[in-house]
């Protein structure tokens, strides 16, 4: 379950490492990402969003969604919103469209 504590310390986790911003894109298209380590003088774990997989303990060896798993998901889709932001102003037209409409 989404709402159990475990998944909320770990999401709560995910958000510090994706604040702390060093989550760096290996391969965009292949969907691997580069995880800072929340221990101290411990290497970045690599996270493979396509496949779900992550080289730290709890998602190698438990087979978890881990935090790190969960920070790139939000890294990328940040990167994915940046991306799309810039053709907006369709959105605004289908509104202004709806506003003549109404305002008949
Ligand atoms: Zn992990």
């Amino acid at each position: 379950m989404d709402t159990s504590p475990l998944f909320n310390s770990r999401q709560h986790k995910a958000v510090q490492i994706l604040a702390c911003g060093n989550i760096h894109v290996i391969d965009r298209a292949a969907r691997i990402f580069s995880v800072p380590s929340q221990r101290k003088n411990h290497l970045p774990y690599r996270v493979n969003l396509a496949a779900q997989t992550c080289n730290c303990y709890d998602n190698a060896i438990a087979l978890q969604h881990c935090k790190h798993l969960r920070a790139a998901e939000m890294r990328e889709r940040e990167l994915t919103m940046t991306v799309t932001a810039a053709p907006a102003p369709l959105k605004f037209k289908t509104y202004d469209q709806l506003f003549a409409h109404y305002a008949k």
